[in-house]
């Protein structure tokens, strides 16, 4: 492709995007695909010669994008948000145009000064302690792994690294993590992958509100201690994934403090929120923390994918996994920021250049006054909720987070609740007007509402409501 023709094309493709972020309303949250579908339609070997871009283009839209979920959809309200904006998409142009290796500062100087420059902007945003110090990684769950190999190396004094899962197994250096209940999934998946073994992940209690128990930490730890293990990490959350559940980090820090424990707090969503004074408060003892992540490619407007991860001591991470061979030595090595010696894959994109543009663009102001709408809708649907019959609050609102369940009055077999909110839920994502996903709130089938979308205004809010609602009575009905 010439530039020329590459020009051509590129205009016809932005005029696509803008088009597309104009009308992404026309399309179903949630496509109804049925699996196998579109891979029916890719042909079973590559193409032999080229083909024109015009062909490409046209099989995209009508092959590929029918099998798309929108998650830029305003009445996205799944899972977390992943949300996007157009500065960010412009700089994920210019990363892509660039595509640069940013694994050491001589392989683009700019960009790992930038990074440099933007993790200190965001966590001065976030009032995250000074000496926090950060880098970008992928995702959270490849900032918890990171976090659980610095405990590790560190809770056999460097040696695992060293001598492998020998260092784990040997004469009580058995290493146990702990958790709340409401803890994400990814920290167990790194525990596998970093030796731990599922088998020493401690599920500590949860009171009323969803919130560890310091009380049931420290004496899970005491009983680890005496049984002759040594307790190496505690992955604390600020704002959990199932119900946004909410842990106490200066009590819990102060237990990690009491036995050398590494303190990871994982806000991989929640974060965000620290932008907002008022809800600063929810990070209240993270200065105890030794690490600590949130997905700015969740709620701050910035495209996946974008982590950021903030360490106390980056010596302890860079002698976890630094390694230098020759080829990647450079003149000022040891004098500069060499970002591959703080993540585990060597390669790097520029991620910083779409914090940049998003934060330059909307403003510090501008980003919190989304976040604040957000957090508004939810209250407001909240109370809504709360005050409709026929209707049960599962999970208290947190920042832009509650879940509910469908409960007509006089039905109280919680079996058949469950499977009544069950079939309300994929009616409610197959009519392609909006997009909920379950969870289950002690043990009961719940439908978490969860805000986040950069565009999303209340009417998107107000049609969903009117959806369930509609949607709840006619099969309620019918059960
Ligand atoms: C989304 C989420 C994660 C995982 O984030 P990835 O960036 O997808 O790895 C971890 N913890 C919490 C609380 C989350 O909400």
């Amino acid at each position: 492709m010439t530039p020329e023709e590459f020009r051509a094309h590129a205009h016809e493709l932005v005029d696509w995007m803008a088009d597309y972020m104009a009308g992404v309303e026309q399309y179903p949250v949630r496509p109804r695909t049925a699996p196998g579908e579109i891979a029916a339609k890719l042909p079973g070997a590559a193409p032999e010669s080229g083909e024109p871009m015009a062909d490409i283009l046209a099989d995209f839209e009508r092959d590929i994008l029918p099998g798309m979920t929108h998650w830029q959809h305003p009445s996205f309200f799944a899972y977390f948000p992943a949300n996007s904006s157009p500065p960010s998409v412009l700089a994920e142009m210019l990363t892509a145009t660039l595509a640069a290796q940013c694994m050491l500062w001589q392989t683009s100087p700019a960009a790992t000064e930038m990074e440099t420059r933007m993790m200190a902007w965001l966590r001065d945003m976030l009032s995250l302690p000074d000496h926090f110090l950060g880098v970008i990684q992928d995702s959270a769950t490849s900032a918890t792994l990171a976090a659980l190999l610095i405990a590790r190396e560190r809770a056999t004094g460097w040696r695992a690294n060293e001598d492998g899962l020998a260092a784990l197994g040997a004469e009580g250096t058995r290493l146990t993590v702990y958790v709340s209940e409401e803890a994400h999934s990814s920290i167990e998946k790194t525990m596998k992958v970093a030796g731990y073994g599922k088998a020493n992940l401690r599920r500590i209690a949860t009171d009323e509100a969803f919130a560890m128990r310091p009380e049931a930490l420290a004496r899970t730890i005491a009983n680890d201690i005496a049984d002759g293990a040594t307790p190496a990490c505690v992955v604390a959350s600020i704002g959990g994934t199932g119900v946004g559940a909410m842990d106490p980090i200066a009590p819990i820090g102060e237990i990690c403090q009491t036995h050398g424990i590494w303190l990871h707090v994982d806000a991989a969503w929640a974060g965000s929120a620290l932008i907002l004074p008022e809800w600063r408060h929810l990070a209240d003892g993270v200065e105890l923390a030794d690490s600590f992540v949130f997905n700015p490619h969740k709620w701050l407007l910035t495209n996946f994918d974008c982590s950021a991860f903030y360490v106390a001591d980056p010596s302890a991470l860079e002698r976890t996994l630094s390694l230098v061979p020759e080829y990647l030595r450079s003149r000022e090595s040891g004098r500069v920021t060499d970002y591959q010696n703080w993540s585990v894959p060597l390669g790097r994109r520029f991620r910083a250049l779409k914090l940049w543009f998003v934060i330059r663009s909307y403003g510090v102001e501008g980003l919190r006054e989304i976040l604040r709408r957000h957090i508004a809708l939810a209250s407001d649907l909240f109370d809504e909720v709360s005050g409709t019959p026929g209707f049960e609050i599962m999970s208290p609102l947190r920042l832009a987070l509650f879940s509910f369940r469908c409960h007509p009055e006089g039905m109280n077999d919680e079996d058949a609740l469950d499977a009544l909110n069950r079939t309300l839920i994929e009616r409610l994502n197959d009519s392609g007007s909006v997009y909920l996903t379950q969870n289950l709130v002690r043990d009961r089938f719940a439908i978490r509402f969860s805000i986040g979308q950069t565009s999303t205004q209340q009417r998107h809010v107000r049609q969903a409501w009117e959806l369930i609602k509609e949607t709840a009575e006619s099969l309620s009905k019918t059960f």
